[in-house]
């Protein structure tokens, strides 16, 4: 952050957006020891199970907000630390998602089905604004606390060996595929199971009936 203009901005601005400052450089990637490696690779480019992530700057607050890009970095912190992505913040059991209309009814099923996604948590005091600024949830949406979310998947640039070389293509792919030795990874998704629906922004779950809306406990967290 480098002035008092951008700290005030970055109060306003998503956790998990991309500025113009996060530039994602351009990478020589090698194949070594039977996977993907950057030529001048380093060990921050790897996460804890190995796999090797997509460059990107890391500079909040600096530039413009990109608000249709996600930071790869702050997604990923997102979703293992389970922080909101609009202010930060810790969420811990207090973890809340808010799914687009769009989103929750392409799911395998309605409400109990488990859904997965890559739009990491939103804190409780964050609910509110999120319904108002995020134009993808305007047109209706869910907010679902789940009793367990689990690693379900990884999205990126997959690269395919052939002997002409490598062969990139965007793909997404299971968090335990093989193939993520040859995966750039850019998003994490996970798995939303055994959860209550505490909130219905403009839209009626088709299938609830109703039921699965958490009423009875008076802690609605939204
Ligand atoms: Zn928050």
């Amino acid at each position: 952050m480098s002035s008092a203009v951008n700290l005030a901005r970055w109060g306003v601005v998503p956790y998990i957006t991309a500025w113009s400052s996060e530039e994602t450089p351009p990478v020589a990637v090698v194949v070594r020891d039977g996977r993907i490696a950057y030529a001048d690779e380093r060990a921050e480019d790897r996460d804890g199970a190995g796999v090797l992530w997509t460059r990107i700057g890391f500079s909040p607050g600096v530039g413009v907000p990109q608000f249709k890009s996600v930071h790869f970095l702050r997604q990923r912190r997102a979703m293992r630390g389970l922080l909101c992505q609009v202010c930060g913040a810790r969420c811990a059991k207090s973890a809340l998602w808010m799914l687009s209309r769009e989103e929750y009814e392409g799911a395998d099923g309605p409400w109990p089905a488990p859904v997965m996604t890559a739009h990491p948590p939103v804190c409780p005091g964050c609910v509110e604004r999120s319904a108002r600024l995020c134009p993808h949830l305007r047109a209706g949406h869910v907010v679902l606390r789940p009793r367990r979310v689990s690693p379900a998947a990884i999205s990126g640039v997959l690269y395919q060996p052939t002997r002409a070389g490598l062969v990139p293509s965007a793909a997404t792919i299971a968090h335990n595929d093989f193939r993520t030795r040859w995966l750039r990874a850019a998003q994490l998704h996970v798995t939303l199971e055994d959860y209550d629906v505490v909130g219905l922004g403009a839209m009626v779950v088709s299938g609830s009936g109703g039921s699965s809306v958490d009423r009875g406990s008076g802690r609605q967290g939204v």
